[in-house]
């Protein structure tokens, strides 16, 4: 009886989420109109990742330049001395830092963020169900993304059987690469999964994201198994996993899997910026965008297979 409480009482503990951002009106993450929940942490670090403010499991502080206008007030507030103005502009110390916030409440020009709110599931559903009208209209509904939403095990079963009880619709946007537990936990609310494939080459795909691939194939062999809804995400990634024969081997693993809708992301270099400011070091500083004509001829390879292809979100 005691075990049982403590294990309530836990349980109860760890439905807090630690989430980076609500996007409203998302039409890339799932059918129709969208709310997409990023939550914070991945196991990944992919070297193209565009969300890597979601990558570390705790809150960072975010200052951006180009909206502060120098009065300092950042630095005056901190209760742990741990920022300073130079030519750079103002850096935090990591190391002093406690991310209290309090520096992101006292600027004036949203230039410091604290990137990283906790939320109950109760006070996330107030935000989402706001935007249930669009759901209804556009056979939309919600998305948990991030980041890897999976890590965050617990807090991700509970919202989503909420979201469930309120008759949404339900994707989940995963890296593949988690226990096959949280897997388990949020099948049976889940109504999609949006599952990227980075590479078949295990070696490979550990140079770019930090990983092998062996979990994420086992996992998504496993949710095929189970007969899940997925659809198949593949970030092109110019000279990593853009080649025809790639793409032909990824289009026919999903023959093999019975899978049948695939999205071609291409890469784009918008986030540079975001490292900049999380003073993130970006490996792929080189690469430019994919030319435009160069996205279809692997949509045909895959088309020719009998995949349905879609280009972007
Ligand atoms: S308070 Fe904001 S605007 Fe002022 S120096 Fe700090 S970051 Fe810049
Ligand atoms: S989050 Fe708190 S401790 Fe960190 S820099 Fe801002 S005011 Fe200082």
């Amino acid at each position: 009886m005691i075990l049982q409480s403590v294990l309530c009482w836990r349980r109860r503990a760890v439905t807090t989420g630690l989430i980076s951002n609500i996007q409203k009106y998302s039409i890339h993450d799932g059918p129709g109109i969208r709310t997409t929940v990023f939550l914070k942490g991945c196991p990944l670090r992919c070297a193209w990742c565009h969300n890597p403010e979601t990558q570390s499991a705790v809150p960072e502080i975010f200052w951006d330049k180009s909206k502060c206008i120098g009065c300092l007030t950042c630095i005056g507030v901190c209760p742990k001395s741990a920022l300073t103005a130079g030519s750079g502009g103002i850096a935090v110390d990591g190391e002093k830092c406690v991310r209290c916030g309090r520096c992101a409440e006292a600027c004036p020009s949203l230039a410091m963020e604290r990137i990283g709110s906790e939320m109950t599931v109760p006070e996330l559903m107030k935000e989402v169900v706001k935007d249930e009208p669009f759901y209804e209209q556009s056979h939309g509904g919600v998305t948990l993304s991030g980041g890897e939403p999976l890590l965050q095990e617990a807090f991700a079963e509970e919202f989503l059987k909420a979201c469930k009880e309120k008759g949404y619709h339900t994707a989940v946007d995963t890296c593949g690469f988690i226990s096959r537990q949280a897997l388990e936990a949020v099948l049976p609310y889940t109504d999609l999964f949006l599952y990227d494939i980075k590479h078949l080459d295990s070696a490979v795909h550990e140079k770019y994201t930090g990983v092998s691939n062996e979990l994420i194939l086992n996992n998504l062999n496993w949710l095929t198994e189970q007969n899940a809804d997925i659809w198949i995400r593949v970030p092109l990634i110019p000279g990593v996993n853009d080649g025809a024969e790639h793409i032909r081997r990824a289009g026919e693993l999903m023959l093999r899997l019975g899978l049948k809708q695939i999205f071609l992301l291409p890469y784009h270099k918008m986030a540079r910026a975001k490292y900049e400011r999380l003073h993130l070091p970006y490996s792929l500083s080189s690469l430019e965008d994919p030319a435009e004509d160069a996205i279809e001829p692997l949509a045909c390879i895959l088309r020719d297979l009998g995949l349905d292809v879609h280009i972007g979100g």
